[in-house]
């Protein structure tokens, strides 16, 4: 995906942008190296260290971008963002509060066919379910009783809680952020 460097957050989960933003205040990547709008970096992991190396065009196209960690869940990787904020820092055009709500790289969920024993019609009808209405007539514990054994079955729920929670810890670990 081509962005322009100010924009990389649309090539950056959220967790992910997140994570960068606190390794930038915790100033982990020192610059190796600027020639010709190519940037080394090295960056501090939580154990190794990785190598940046970046490239943006004239126009602030990210030309090429590239890190030595094992990071493939898709978009950048933490260190990268570190660096761009370092690069946009320099430049003095980082508004670190614009990519508090900016938009990230979504999330990978498989789409869903219509389940197995289930006919057409009751797929429609769940389409239609009001799920928020139905809940009002739970308990907060019957809903809570419902979420964990519906965990203990299926971990996407799960998943999908613990990264929010991951979102919000890394999100209330930067200072920066108002
Ligand atoms: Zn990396």
């Amino acid at each position: 995906m081509k962005v322009k460097l100010p924009r990389f957050n649309k090539n950056t989960r959220q967790l992910v942008l997140y994570r960068g933003m606190r390794y930038f205040e915790e100033q982990r990547m020192k610059k190796i190296s600027e020639v010709d709008n190519t940037y080394v970096y090295q960056v501090d992991g939580e154990v190794n260290h990785y190598e940046v190396v970046i490239n943006v065009a004239q126009d602030d196209t990210i030309v090429f971008s590239s890190c030595t960690c094992p990071y493939e869940d898709g978009g950048f990787c933490k260190h990268q963002v570190s660096a761009y904020f370092d690069i946009l820092n320099t430049q003095g055009r980082l508004h670190l509060d614009d990519y508090k709500h900016a938009l990230t790289l979504k999330e990978k969920h498989p789409s869903k066919p219509v389940p197995q024993g289930w006919s057409k019609e009751d797929y429609i009808q769940l389409q239609q379910f009001n799920v928020k209405e139905y809940m009002t007539s739970f308990t907060k514990e019957e809903i809570m009783d419902l979420m964990v054994t519906y965990m203990k079955q299926d971990m996407k729920l799960f998943m999908y809680l613990f990264h929010h929670y991951m979102v919000e810890e890394e999100k209330n670990k930067i200072k920066g952020l108002s």
